[in-house]
């Protein structure tokens, strides 16, 4: 039978070989199927009409009718905003862009009337609408059983082709009523009627053709199922198989150097929580199959010495160990800790890096192929293929985000066996990543601080009070403690942000003159070595400030700077922010971050503020990060890293996650290799969805 799912979409009635083009080029639509997929982002209630008079509440949609007046451009010479009067029987509102404002200036007729859709907000004690969605008003749109509309992206080109909202939405239908009879079922039977779910067929008609919410949800859900079940399976058929295929090297014994290290080495007496995630690790390392897990520790936790631990675990049992770090400055930081913690003992290891200079890199790539070198550091330039082992058995990667799982794997080619891998992040990773970006991996935590750390106190102030945050950073100074001065280095006003940090610099240079003060700067666009060497001077306490962009977000320890200010902090976000305060309250003394800001920061930036000045939490934070950022930022977690998803986000739908992750163990410990007839449709499925390749024996 032919699959008219897969008929190419030029063929529907209404598109044609130029639409067609359009379609394909501008959203990826090329067949039947790929249409159906092409979901509303919203509805349009078009039941509903709502009056000025009505609008009490910041945090619903309202859709008005109504005609507009009195336009105002307001700035000179350049216009920066255009307000406008929104009236109807009930009374006025106002309404105002700051985007496309040519555009808008033309847009309205005097008398005519449109349709405005959008949420209102609050600005000097009234409502307004900000960049409303305006529609010309016409009664005869709103057809009878129809009253909830699919509303679908589309692009500035389509537009402009004639090709917009209504028009895709037309498409969507015709094509909706042509195929929706003869979409088949894949979940089994048997989960459909245990969830109660919609008939797949009938989710596809109503997602698209609504006849009320309660079809919207319930047709949502269904498909949001479908997506993370397959999802799910996808993960866990992985993982099973890599259980039971991937062999790895086994790490049977503990041996001299990691029983010397543990009597006579050892800096400082090991944390309960990294005690438990080393032998989480050792009996992974034990086990014949290879690890792959996450050690998940809040900035400071300590997960350094666990790595350290580990790796001299490696060479208990005869094999190498490498450690890569995302940044130069992390990996030459790693080094110095290691050279520091392991003076005495007799192991050697060996930084690479880019700029590691072509003598010593020969040297290096000589001694790791002989398997003269037991451990090398170093930041991506371990992965390339020059780079051969004699006997590799664990790799770690710090600050894993920095990273994909792509680089993770390259290690994997480097053996015969793949070796053992560990992944350590600050990044507290809400439940729901764990169960899909981290999905294959088995999860530690380090869950408690070392004794003795004072809580950093963070506040926030203003710009004008800059003279007091001088005089307090002399203060600390004069107390024999260091500073970070930190400012945003943003991609897309790179070159005012530089202009700030140099601005900045040559403040502080005038508030800190030498000889009393020594200040280093560090930024991205330095020559490695430079930076190297200026963030050399700061951790030996040659310099009292360091000023510096991002680069030291990741990782670095100086436990004798105590100060962190954050300049411009409301332009970080939550998670950052987070990360640039671990910097500090890394030795016994009271620390201290300070977030300077204008006083002009938007709602979401004071949240910011205030999150950062209420906890030091971690996780407390990344939930909170979640939460501000809000559903207009979903779609970049639907398509974060490799995975994306058609309606499914892995930000809001935990229940459903957790769920048919459940369901998907169910089915597999039922049916390992969906074998029975009544999983025919569901194996099918995820044979054409995701792995046409799929040898199912390996894990049957
Ligand atoms: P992170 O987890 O952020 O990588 P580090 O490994 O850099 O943290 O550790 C932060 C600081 O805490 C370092 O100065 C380290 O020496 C110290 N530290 C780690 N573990 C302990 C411990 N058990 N007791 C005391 N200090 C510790
Ligand atoms: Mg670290």
């Amino acid at each position: 039978m032919v699959d008219l799912l897969q008929t190419k979409i030029e063929y529907l009635k209404g598109v044609g070989p130029k639409r067609a083009e359009l379609l394909n080029k501008e959203l990826g639509i090329f067949t039947f199927q790929d249409l159906m997929d092409y979901f509303p982002f919203r509805y349009i209630d078009r039941s509903q009409i709502h009056k000025v008079r009505q609008i009490t509440d910041d945090t619903v949609y309202y859709q008005l009718v109504g005609t507009v007046s009195n336009m105002q451009c307001i700035g000179a010479p350049r216009v920066t905003r255009i307000t406008a009067t929104f009236t109807d029987d009930t009374g006025s509102i106002e309404l105002v862009w700051f985007k496309g404002l040519k555009w808008i200036k033309n847009r309205f007729q005097p008398g005519k009337k449109y349709l405005i859709f959008g949420k209102a907000s609050v600005f000097n004690n009234r409502f307004n609408f900000t960049h409303p969605d305006v529609e010309d008003y016409n009664p005869d749109d709103v057809l009878v059983g129809e009253a909830l509309q699919g509303v679908y992206n589309t692009t500035e080109k389509m537009k402009n082709a004639g090709l917009g909202t209504k028009q895709l939405a037309k498409i969507i239908k015709t094509c909706v009523l042509q195929v929706w009879n003869m979409i088949p079922e894949v979940l089994p039977q048997s989960l459909i009627l245990h969830d109660k779910l919609m008939p797949r067929k009938e989710a596809y008609y109503k997602i698209h053709l609504p006849s009320n919410s309660r079809d919207i949800q319930q047709a949502t859900t269904r498909l949001k199922y479908e997506e993370h079940f397959f999802f799910q399976l996808r993960l866990l058929i992985h993982k099973k198989d890599r259980e039971k295929n991937t062999r790895s090297v086994v790490f049977q014994q503990v041996g001299d150097y990691f029983n010397t290290f543990y009597k006579e080495h050892l800096p400082f007496p090991l944390t309960n929580a990294q005690k438990r995630v080393i032998k989480e690790i050792r009996a992974d390392l034990k086990s014949g199959h290879q690890m792959n897990r996450l050690l998940q520790g809040d900035v400071g936790s300590g997960k350094t010495i666990v790595a350290l631990m580990i790796m001299l675990l490696a060479l208990d049992n005869g094999y190498q160990a490498a450690l890569m770090a995302p940044t130069e400055i992390l990996a030459t930081q790693h080094l110095e800790t290691l050279r520091a913690q392991l003076k005495g003992m007799d192991v050697h290891f060996a930084l690479l890096t880019g700029s590691t200079k072509q003598s010593e890199r020969k040297q290096i790539l000589a001694d790791l192929a002989s398997g003269d070198l037991q451990i090398i550091i170093g930041t991506h330039a371990l992965i390339e293929d020059t780079v051969v082992f004699k006997n590799l058995g664990l790799c770690i990667i710090d600050e894993q985000h920095r990273f994909g799982v792509a680089q993770r794997a390259s290690f994997w080619d480097k053996t015969a066996f793949p070796p053992h891998t560990l992944v350590m992040t600050a990044t507290p990773i809400p439940r729901t990543l764990a169960m899909t970006q981290y999905g294959d991996l088995d999860v530690s935590k380090i869950d408690e601080m070392p004794p003795g750390r004072k809580p950093v106190k963070t506040v926030h102030v203003f710009q004008e009070q800059r003279l007091a945050v001088i005089g307090f950073m002399k203060k600390q100074i004069a107390e024999g403690h260091q500073i970070y001065v930190v400012y945003p280095l943003i991609k897309e006003s790179e070159k005012m942000d530089l202009i700030n940090l140099q601005e900045g610099y040559e403040a502080m240079m005038r508030d800190f003159p030498e000889p009393d003060y020594h200040i280093s700067v560090v930024h991205g666009q330095m020559k490695a070595e430079d930076k190297d060497w200026e963030m050399q001077r700061f951790v030996r306490g040659e310099t009292h400030i360091m000023i510096a962009t991002t680069v030291i977000e990741v990782g670095v320890n100086v436990p004798n700077a105590s100060v962190m200010i954050i300049e411009n902090a409301n332009r970080f976000g939550l998670s950052q922010l987070h990360q640039l305060r671990g910097r500090v309250g890394r030795g016994a003394e009271q620390s201290y971050c300070v977030l300077i800001t204008d006083h002009k920061i938007t709602g979401e930036g004071k949240k910011r503020m205030e999150t950062m000045v209420k906890t030091n939490d971690g996780f407390e934070i990344a939930e909170a990060d979640l939460q501000l950022r809000g559903p207009g930022e979903t779609q970049g977690t639907r398509q974060s890293g490799m995975i994306e998803m058609k309606i499914g986000d892995f930000q809001y739908d935990e229940p459903i996650i957790r769920h048919t992750r459940r369901m998907a163990n169910l089915l597999l410990d039922a049916d390992p290799t969906l074998s029975k007839p009544e999983h025919y449709a569901t194996k099918q499925y995820f044979s054409q969805q995701f792995e046409r390749d799929f040898d199912w024996s390996r894990i049957g």
